[in-house]
């Protein structure tokens, strides 16, 4: 074939990219292009956050891509018409992708094949976002698994038959008649305001960034991954959640290196480390085959019983919740955290869902909405997973009764409150015992530290004791008597 054309979507890299080493192997040329198409994802297209990151990635590629003889193509969507008029034109013999597994872009991927199919025009697709393709992995009565720990071990043996992964080619011969159409600035992804400009400090958008990040994290902080990934206050997990959603990095490549260090001589650790480590990635997995087999949940409770659920529809809670305004310090720290990084800690996570969600009663689509616009690694699949896990509506969910006591998590997992004090500086002053609940705190000491609540920093916008209590009743009333139930009230996280 003379010319082929490789479609980069979620795939943002050329190291272990199997769609591009095909085309090299097939074709004499290969033109890479880029649609931008945000109408093709339906109700959830890229998220300002993520806006941010796919422009500095495409950037990085671009600058990659052009140094090997290969220059990025930009063009607008619809991705069909845009591929069957570049094909057209550059009488390619056949386009290469890597395969997505969110239902947008299934469908998508459906009608850009037979749109080509109609031109004469071949089509490779290839396995690369995941180490276990969704369809790979069922029960043995051929279901889609719902419940993580058996998934999990069905795809043991998917992983062990994962070759190594691919370097990325020296030079990839390009078509010299092919002109940049658009320029990078053209897809206005780039927030209007400053906001994002802290976020630099802490990611790297690109290839180059995504390796440098997984070098350091199995060099410096996988050996103690276990002890550390649920502490907020430290940098004991990786930071890949972006890189991996915008394919910068394969989970093959990241299984790989792991793997390799753990069996590297040097720190001890680095093999149980590596062993939870590789679990996280399963809940990845898992994520993106609960939303193949069960489209609907991006919008819907996998648990039906949730459907009429009452949730309350509370504008100034939402908001207070948003702007890190609840007067529940670790909520808040979580949330500006979210603001200025475009990142949350996972474990913080789970207490500002759990908050929304429980004590306040709020919609788990209202949390997600906002995640999604606002974190840098926001994925369809594991946001939703992550939702509704903490909500108690979804596969596998924590038990309803589980409530996040946010003062209970600061004092396991900010024993020095040095999470808090970086985020909510204005409550710094208040000694350890009292800073995670500044409004048990008695008058002296806040008068001590110069703090007035309701002032500076807020009062509680609720009261956790009260709400837990109607939390628990709605959701036992939702559950009825599911197992677990009568464990109810002893439990508390
Ligand atoms: P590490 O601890 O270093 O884990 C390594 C990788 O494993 C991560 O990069 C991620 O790809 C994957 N992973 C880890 N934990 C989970 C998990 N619980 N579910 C699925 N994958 C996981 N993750 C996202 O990537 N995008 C989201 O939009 C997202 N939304 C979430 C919403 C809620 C309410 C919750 C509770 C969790 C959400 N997560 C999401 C999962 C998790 O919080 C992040 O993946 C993790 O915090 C990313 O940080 P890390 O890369 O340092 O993780």
């Amino acid at each position: 074939m003379n010319t082929a054309i490789l479609w980069f979507r979620s795939d943002l890299r050329l190291a272990d990219n199997l769609a591009l080493h095909a085309a090299l192997s097939r074709a004499e040329r290969v033109v890479p292009v880029f649609v931008h198409a945000p109408a093709e994802a339906g109700r959830w297209p890229a998220g300002a956050a993520s806006r941010w990151w796919l422009h500095h990635s495409l950037e990085a590629l671009a600058a990659e891509l052009g140094a090997r003889g290969a220059p990025l193509l930009l063009l607008h969507g619809p991705s069909a018409v845009a591929l069957v008029t570049l094909a057209r034109t550059l009488r390619a013999g056949a386009v290469f992708w890597n395969r997505s597994y969110e239902p947008q872009a299934r469908a998508r991927d459906a009608e850009v094949a037979s749109a080509l199919a109609a031109e004469g025009v071949g089509t490779e697709t290839f396995a690369g976002a995941l180490l276990a393709e969704p369809a790979s992995v069922a029960t043995q009565s051929g279901t889609p698994f719902r419940v993580f720990t058996p998934f999990w071990r069905a795809c043991q043996t998917v992983l062990d038959g994962i070759g190594p992964p691919i370097a990325a080619p020296v030079s990839i011969p390009g078509r010299a008649d092919v002109a940049t159409a658009l320029p990078l600035a053209a897809l206005d992804l780039l927030p209007q305001r400053g906001w994002a400009g802290g976020f630099p400090r802490y990611f790297t958008p690109g290839e180059a960034g995504a390796q440098a990040r997984l070098a350091d994290f199995l060099d410096e902080s996988v050996a103690d991954y276990a002890e550390h990934r649920d502490r907020p206050d430290l940098p004991g997990s990786s930071r890949l959640s972006p890189p991996l959603h915008f394919g910068e990095l394969s989970p093959r490549q990241v299984l790989w290196a792991a793997r390799s260090a753990a069996l590297a001589p040097g720190r001890s650790g680095r093999a149980r480390g590596t062993d939870s480590y590789v679990r996280q990635l399963g809940w990845r997995e898992f994520a993106h085959h609960l939303l193949h087999h069960f489209p609907h949940s991006a919008e819907q409770p996998l648990n039906a019983a949730f459907a009429s659920f009452p949730w309350r529809d509370e504008r100034a809670l939402l908001e207070a919740w948003q702007r890190g305004e609840t007067g529940i310090p670790l909520v808040d720290a979580g949330m500006r955290e979210l603001w200025h990084t475009g990142w949350m800690h996972n474990r913080v996570r789970m207490v500002v869902a759990s908050l929304l969600t429980k004590n306040l009663g709020l919609h788990w689509l209202d949390g997600a909405r906002w995640f999604h616009d606002t974190l840098l690694d926001a994925d369809l699949a594991n946001n939703t997973l992550g939702w509704q896990w903490v909500a108690g509506c979804g596969a596998d969910a924590a038990p309803y009764y589980r409530i996040f006591n946010p003062m209970r998590q600061c004092e396991r997992f900010d024993p020095q409150r040095a999470y808090l004090r970086r985020w909510l500086p204005e409550l710094a002053a208040l000694p350890d015992e009292w800073l995670h609940r500044p409004a048990e705190a008695p008058t002296r000491v806040l008068a001590d530290a110069g703090i007035e609540l309701g002032g500076a920093y807020p009062k509680p916008v609720v009261d956790l004791k009260s709400s837990r209590a109607r939390a628990l009743e709605a959701w036992s009333n939702m559950r009825g008597s599911l197992p677990g139930a009568e464990a109810s009230s002893a439990e508390s996280d």
